[in-house]
């Protein structure tokens, strides 16, 4: 029996024109679990406003696959991951598996994700919300306006690069080896994603290297100056990352979008990041050349605070917003999302970790409450 054909023709149409997507949630440890589905109600709403349905997978990574399969990235993570469309990452981590030998610790689940999928760049924003400056600890007039991308090389450099190790040498001393190694094609493919998501920001591109001290610099600070040729509408700066380190700190506003590999883009969105003050509030997404990308808070998995209903979702909410505009291509339901984040904290809502006076303190159940009925307004 062709059940489709008793309902309505304007039905039908809808399930014809709605678009799907395949979502793999990695839900990991601490408290993952609990921002995850927050996540995942805003999708939902925002999907039956802007005409989307996404099926959601949940699979195992860190120390929850571990207790249930031994292994921090089971084959089926990772398979399953492949064939969806974005991968909304929660965090991994925890006391329970600090002390388990490398190879089994929930971290090198994750550096396997990476890998696993080829993700290169890292997308962190650093931006300063109105609601929250004053939970920054510099000054309101250095860091009111901040709006920061930082773009991180994430699979070359010196945590990849060989010979890698700690050998012992003729003499029967130890010597500890790490090789900080990028090919042109490695330079190009990142430089490429920063020139384009700096034409779709300010138009502003600061490329970070140590030029004057490092030979893999200069290759790099050659190429990105090369690309810029085909990208004439950014305009291309470059700084020592000693100097970069400096600027973020005396005068933030100055950036728009920053390049850089993968140590010093360890460093300084980490620095960019806490500019902001807010730790709970701050997305991230990573990209491979095609293939589905990673979307995840920039924080932990907070074992502190997990299962005690106090934290903070908004940083996950935002890196589903960030899925949508760049995964998904659904600009205007991110938008949505982002909107409702400004809302509850125009309301005063926050969490512990953003708390001030005057302000209402509220869980993780409440403050998802308040911004689905802010999407749902
Ligand atoms: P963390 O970010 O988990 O926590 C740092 C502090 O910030 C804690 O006090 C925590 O309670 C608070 N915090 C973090 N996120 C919060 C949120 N959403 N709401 C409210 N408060 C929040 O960093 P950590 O303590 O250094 O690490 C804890 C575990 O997380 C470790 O096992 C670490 O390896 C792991 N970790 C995982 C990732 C990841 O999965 N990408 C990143 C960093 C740390």
């Amino acid at each position: 029996m062709l059940v489709g054909s008793s309902l309505p023709f304007h039905f039908l149409m809808y399930f014809a024109m709605t678009q799907q997507y395949r979502i793999t949630l990695l839900p990991g440890d601490g408290i993952g679990p609990e921002i995850i589905p927050v996540a995942v109600a805003a999708i939902e709403t925002v999907g039956k406003q802007f005409d989307f349905a996404c099926s959601f997978e949940t699979a195992l990574i860190g120390g929850a696959a571990i207790d249930a399969t031994g292994s921090p990235l089971p084959d089926e993570t990772l398979t399953i991951c492949k064939q969806s469309d974005a991968v909304m990452l929660a965090a991994i981590g925890g006391y329970k598996w600090d002390n388990l030998p490398r190879e089994q610790r929930p971290e090198t689940g994750l550096l396997g994700l990476r890998a696993g999928l080829e993700l290169f760049a890292n997308l962190r924003p650093a931006t300063i919300l109105p609601q929250l400056i004053d939970a920054s600890t510099l000054k309101r007039e250095v860091v009111e306006g901040v709006d920061i991308m930082v773009v991180r090389e994430l699979t070359g450099g010196v945590y990849f690069g060989q010979p890698k190790g700690i050998f012992t040498t003729e003499t029967g001393e130890q010597r500890g080896v790490n090789t900080m190694a990028y090919t042109t094609s490695e330079i190009d493919r990142i430089a490429r994603v920063a020139y384009e998501t700096a034409q779709k920001r300010g138009g502003k591109l600061c490329s970070v290297d140590k030029a004057n001290v490092l030979d893999v610099s200069q290759l790099w600070r050659d190429r990105v100056t090369a690309l810029n040729a085909d990208y004439g509408d950014v305009e291309l700066s470059h700084l020592y990352v000693d100097n970069a380190a400096m600027q973020l700190i005396r005068a933030p506003k100055q950036f728009d979008t920053i390049v850089t590999g993968n140590l010093f883009g360890d460093i300084l969105s980490d620095a960019a990041a806490m500019l902001t003050g807010s730790i709970g509030m701050l997305p991230s997404a990573s990209l491979g050349a095609d293939g589905p990308g990673v979307y995840e808070p920039v924080h932990g998995s907070a074992p502190d605070i997990a299962g005690q209903d106090k934290a903070n979702p908004l940083a996950q909410v935002l890196s589903a917003a960030m899925m949508l505009r760049y995964a998904l291509n659904q600009p205007a339901a991110a938008s949505k999302i982002e909107a409702a984040v400004m809302t509850v904290l125009d309301r005063g809502f926050r969490t512990g970790d953003i708390m001030s006076e005057g302000q209402t303190l509220v869980g993780c159940k409440a403050m998802s409450d308040a911004l689905l009925e802010a999407l749902e307004a």
